[in-house]
């Protein structure tokens, strides 16, 4: 029989040994893991995380897209405590409810744009576009449309590792294992102005990415069409930084073929772009928001899906019983943390704080790395950026694949004390929104030495 050591007790190789025996790692080469050992992370303060080895690591992605607040933060850690000996959970089933799910439910419908006054709480990401899939076909078939089943998503677009998100996902990789897409989920192209459409203006560019979902529309068939998702910045695919033409257009095409629109905020939702939500950065009005991570800034697993009026009242109105939910639907401690994080955000100002000081001089910091012999481009949204590695300035010549570049300048990151996640050719980050000016500038020091670092490796 294994005996299990207690935690402080444990040495770094002891905790790799036994993390490669038994835990399976989301998207993780397994051997690979198993060779190389995890890093451990045992403990974190504000943007800052440390290792089993006592290193400091400046933490550029917010753990996973989610820590807004930052780590630490007491308010977070009290709401969640005094929640846990009050009532640590009970259900929302059978017209039963707890008192966080309601208040939180208030406060989204306050932070929310104003078409948005119901939320159907979930326990992830994920599980919220699982959510969207089935509320969007349950609201045309109550319409007494039922032949509208199919949503348009795009490829590159990430929106969970459910069958359903995994599906409107348009990551080939994923499509590739378990035979997804499931039926009834068609993708367009991203707009993905360096890749796709540098012979254009960007503006022109985003007008023409958008038509290709008019394309599609009339190639499916208007009247089977239900729903277009995207993210308002596609995040996992590479912080993809649509053109400010990209988005109007999409509300004029969905608005002229009356089709449902649905952002999904999960990165973007909760001050990520300097608004409370990336809809209202690109001026667009969803019927369906689904959001997660930031809502309890990552202390505590939650999502949900925000039901615009358009939706709600067909749903509440003419539907009866909408059969499905899930255990953690309006879990009462998850969603009192939810509660302690938008008053915190608020409190602490963070959504202006991005939109007037950090975001403009992360925007700052980029454009002065333009002049880095391995940067390409650089672009941010808010507090999130990425800065596209290139082997030619010039001419705009790329990498080929077999170097990873991306993924040598990562391995740099991890060497000097910085967390960014490489795309392909692209360094991604998404700090939290505590970060001060200051520790801009630091992460901008670290940034340049492993691009000094990574371009030395290239040559
Ligand atoms: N949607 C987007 C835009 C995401 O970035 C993610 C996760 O990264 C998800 C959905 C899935 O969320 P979760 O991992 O909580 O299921």
């Amino acid at each position: 029989m294994n005996t299990v050591t207690s935690r402080t007790t444990r040495s770094t190789a002891d905790w790799q040994r036994a993390d490669a025996a038994h835990f399976l790692h989301p998207f993780t080469d397994f051997q690979s893991l198993a060779r190389k050992g995890s890093r451990i992370i045992t403990r974190a303060d504000n943007i800052y995380l440390w290792d089993s080895e006592g290193h400091k690591i400046l933490d550029a992605m917010s753990g996973l897209w989610c820590v807004n607040v930052g780590y630490g933060q007491q308010a977070l850690i009290d709401a969640a405590t005094r929640q846990l000996r009050e009532l640590p959970f009970y259900n929302a089933f059978f017209q039963t409810a707890t008192p966080p799910p309601i208040e939180l439910a208030e406060l989204l419908c306050e932070v929310t744009p104003p078409q948005f006054n119901h939320v159907f709480f979930t326990g992830s990401g994920s599980e919220g576009n699982d959510t969207v899939v089935r509320m969007v076909r349950r609201y045309w078939d109550v319409l007494g449309q039922p032949q509208r089943q199919v949503i348009i998503s795009r490829k590159n677009a990430y929106h969970g590792s459910t069958m359903a998100g995994a599906s409107l996902g348009g990551m080939a990789a994923m499509h590739a294992q378990g035979g997804l897409p499931i039926p009834g989920i068609v993708h367009i192209e991203q707009p993905y102005w360096y890749a796709l459409g540098r012979s254009m203006s960007r503006d022109d560019f985003g007008r023409v990415a958008a038509r290709w979902l008019e394309d599609k529309i009339l190639e499916v068939g208007p009247d089977k069409v239900a729903a277009f998702i995207g993210e308002p910045v596609q995040g996992a695919g590479g912080v993809i930084i649509p053109p400010e033409t990209y988005w109007p257009e999409i509300q004029r095409i969905c608005d002229q073929y009356g089709i449902l629109l649905v952002s999904d905020e999960v990165i973007c939702g909760f001050g990520r772009t300097g608004h409370w939500f990336g809809c209202e950065r690109f001026g667009v009005r969803p019927d369906l928001m689904t959001f997660a991570k930031g809502v309890t800034s990552g202390y505590i697993p939650l999502g949900g899906v925000m039901v615009g009026d358009r939706v709600a009242t067909v749903m509440i109105e003419q539907g009866g019983e909408f059969e499905h939910g899930y255990t953690y639907s309006g879990h009462p401690t998850a969603c009192a943390v939810g509660v302690a994080n938008i008053r915190l955000i608020r409190e602490l100002g963070l959504v202006q704080h991005v939109r007037d000081t950090a975001g403009p001089h992360l925007a700052k910091l980029f454009e002065t790395l333009k002049d880095h012999p391995l940067v390409g481009d650089a672009e941010t949204c808010g507090l999130m950026g990425a800065l596209l590695l290139v082997k030619n300035k010039v001419t705009g010549e790329l990498f080929p694949d077999e170097v990873g570049i991306g993924m040598v300048c990562r391995g740099h990151c991890f060497g000097n004390g910085l967390i960014m996640r490489a795309v392909g050719n692209r360094m991604i980050m998404a700090p939290p929104l505590v970060m001060t000016t200051a520790q801009i500038d630091e992460m901008g020091s670290l940034i340049r030495r492993c691009l000094d670092l990574t371009l030395e490796q290239a040559r």
